[in-house]
C-alpha cells in the first residue's frame, strides 16, 4: 500500500504493464503477499476442534498473537491458546525451561483435559526436542504423569497451515486414541472435514449425517469454538470432538476425508494401521456433493433419503435460474488447493470460466488434479494454475489479462481494486466482511449460496454502472 502510494503515476501505469508482469514473474527469491498462512496456525484451528484442549505454541508470543488475531478477525470470536514465550535466551540455551515451565502453568490455571503442543519456527531452527522435554516435564512433576500432550512439529519454513493441520492431527490421534483391537471396531464414520473456516460447513456435514442416519464422528469439530452462541456467560472450552470418541478413533469402522490436500499425512498414517480410509474432494458443487452423498450411502448401506433428493434438486433449480448470469464470465481465484478444486468443479457447472488459478501452496498431486479437472469441461480449457505463484503475481495478471471477477480471500482486496473487478470473498482469512463463516459453501445449499454472492455480485455492478436509461427493475 505505501509503495503504491509513493509511486509516481508513469510508475504506477508501468506496474500494469506487460513488460512489467515479465519482470514480476521473472522473479525467484522474493515472496511478496502469499496467499498463505504457517504451518502452527493450521495446528490451532485443528487443536480447538478437540474437547477440553489447550492449543500450546512452544515459541514466541509474537506468533501466538499472530495466530489468534487471525483467527479472532475471521471468526470474530475469542481464541484460547497459550505460549510459553520463548525469547532470545530460549534461542541460545534452548527451550526446554520454557516448555516446562509453560505446560506446569497451563495445566494449573486453565484447567485443560488435554495440552496439544505445536512449534514455531524458532523452536524448529534450534532443534528443540519436544518429545524429550514432555518426558522431562513429566519426570519433574510439572504435570501429572498420565496427562495426555498431543504432539506437533510444525516449522514454518515449509509447508503452510494445511500442512500443520495434518500434523497435529496425526498428534492428536497419537496421543488420545488406544489402538485399534480387531474385537472393538465400532460402528461410527470418522469424517475429517479438513482445514475448513466455515463453521456452517462443519454443522452442514452435521445435519446431512444426521439425516442419512450415519453414526459419525466429526474430527475436529471447532463448529461450537469459532461460532460460540452469546449466552451471558464466557465457555473456554465449547464443544469439540467429545474425548471418549478421540479414544476410540483407531477404532473407527471407516474414516471419510473430505479434502485431499488437507490431511494426507493423517490419512496414510491410518491407512498403515488397517482403518479403512476414503478420501474425497471438498464436496462443492452438485458434482462434490453427490460424491459425498454417495459415500455416506455406501457406509450406511441405505438408500438416499427423499429429503437430500429434494435439496439437490432445489441446488439445481437455483443453478437453471441464474445460470445466464455466470455463464461464460471470467474468474481469477486463489486460495487453498482444496477449496480451489471446489470453486472450479463449481464454475465449470455453471459454465464460468475459470482464467487465473493462483495456489501459493501448490503441490504436484494438486496440480495434476486441477490440470484434469480443467481438462474435463470445455469451460476449463481458458485456465492457467499458478503454482507456487503470490498475489504480486496475481496482480499483474488481473492488470494486463483482465477477467471480470476475483474469487478470494480479504488478501485479494488491493488486487481486485487495481484491476477494477469485484472480490466475491471466499476463503481464508475473510477480516472485512462479516458472517461469511456462517452460510455453507458446501453440500447442495452451498451451491445455493455460492451462485448468491456470485450473481448479486455481478448485478449490483450492473446497477452500479448503469447509465439512467439501463436502470432496470429487472435484472
Ligand atoms: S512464520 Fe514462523 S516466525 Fe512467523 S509467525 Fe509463523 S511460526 Fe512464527
Amino acid at each position: 500500500m505505501l509503495l503504491m502510494k509513493s509511486c509516481t503515476k508513469a510508475t504506477t501505469a508501468w506496474l500494469n504493464t506487460e513488460e512489467y508482469k515479465e519482470l514480476n514473474f521473472a522473479r525467484e527469491k522474493l515472496v511478496i503477499n502469499p496467499a498463505k498462512a504457517c504451518q502452527p496456525l493450521g495446528a490451532l484451528l485443528c487443536a480447538l476442534g478437540v474437547e477440553g484442549c489447550l492449543p500450546f505454541t512452544h515459541g514466541s508470543q509474537g506468533c501466538t498473537a499472530y495466530f489468534r488475531s487471525t483467527l479472532s478477525r475471521h471468526f470474530r470470536e475469542p481464541v484460547a491458546s497459550v505460549s510459553d514465550s520463548m525469547t532470545e535466551d530460549s534461542a541460545v540455551f534452548g527451550g526446554q525451561t520454557n516448555l516446562i515451565e509453560g505446560l506446569k502453568n497451563a495445566h494449573a490455571l486453565y484447567k485443560p483435559k488435554v495440552i496439544a503442543v505445536y512449534t514455531s519456527c524458532m523452536a524448529e531452527v534450534i532443534g528443540d526436542d519436544i518429545k524429550a522435554y514432555l518426558g522431562n516435564a513429566k519426570q519433574a512433576d510439572a504435570i501429572p504423569q498420565e496427562f495426555p500432550v498431543a504432539l506437533a512439529n510444525t516449522p514454518s519454513f515449509k509447508g503452510s497451515h494445511i500442512t500443520g493441520y495434518d500434523t497435529m492431527l496425526k498428534g492428536l490421534i497419537e496421543c488420545l486414541a488406544t489402538p485399534r483391537q480387531a474385537d472393538k471396531i465400532n460402528d461410527r464414520l470418522y469424517v475429517v472435514p479438513g482445514f475448513d473456516t466455515y463453521t456452517a460447513n462443519l454443522r452442514e456435514y452435521k445435519r446431512i449425517l444426521k439425516l442419512m442416519k450415519a453414526p459419525f464422528t466429526l474430527l475436529p469439530d471447532n463448529s461450537d469454538v469459532f461460532d460460540a452462541p452469546n449466552l451471558g456467560t464466557y465457555q473456554l472450552y465449547p464443544g469439540g470432538t467429545p474425548l471418549t470418541e478421540m479414544n476410540d478413533a483407531l477404532n473407527a469402522a471407516q474414516y471419510l476425508f473430505l479434502q485431499t490436500f488437507s490431511s494426507p499425512t493423517t490419512s496414510k498414517y491410518l491407512a498403515s494401521l488397517d482403518v479403512p480410509v476414503e478420501t474425497i474432494s471438498m464436496p462443492m458443487g452438485i458434482a462434490g456433493m453427490d460424491k459425498f452423498v454417495e459415500s455416506v450411502a455406501k457406509f450406511t448401506g441405505e438408500g438416499v433419503p427423499e429429503e437430500i433428493t429434494f435439496e439437490r434438486g432445489l441446488a439445481i433449480d437455483a443453478m437453471t435460474d441464474s445460470h445466464q448470469y455466470i455463464h461464460g464470465k471470467k474468474f481469477a481465484l486463489f486460495g487453498d488447493p482444496d477449496l480451489l478444486i471446489g470453486l472450479v468443479t463449481f464454475l465449470l457447472e455453471m459454465g464460468g470460466l475459470p482464467v487465473h488459478i493462483v495456489c501459493t501452496n501448490s503441490t504436484p498431486t494438486f496440480k495434476k488434479a486441477m490440470e484434469s479437472l480443467l481438462a474435463s469441461s470445455p469451460y476449463g480449457q481458458e485456465a492457467t494454475l499458478y503454482a507456487g505463484k503470490d498475489l504480486w503475481h496475481l496482480r499483474s495478471l488481473l492488470v494486463t489479462e483482465p477477467v471480470d471477477m476475483l474469487l478470494g480471500d480479504s488478501h485479494g482486496k488491493w488486487a481486485a481494486r487495481d484491476a477494477n473487478i469485484p472480490l466475491v470473498r471466499i476463503g481464508f482469512p475473510i477480516t472485512d466482511r462479516v458472517n461469511i463463516h456462517r452460510s455453507p459453501i458446501i453440500g447442495y445449499s452451498g451451491v445455493i449460496n455460492l451462485i448468491t454472492m456470485i450473481v448479486n455480485t455481478f448485478l449490483d455492478e450492473v446497477d452500479r454502472n448503469s447509465t439512467e436509461a439501463h436502470f432496470e427493475m429487472m435484472r
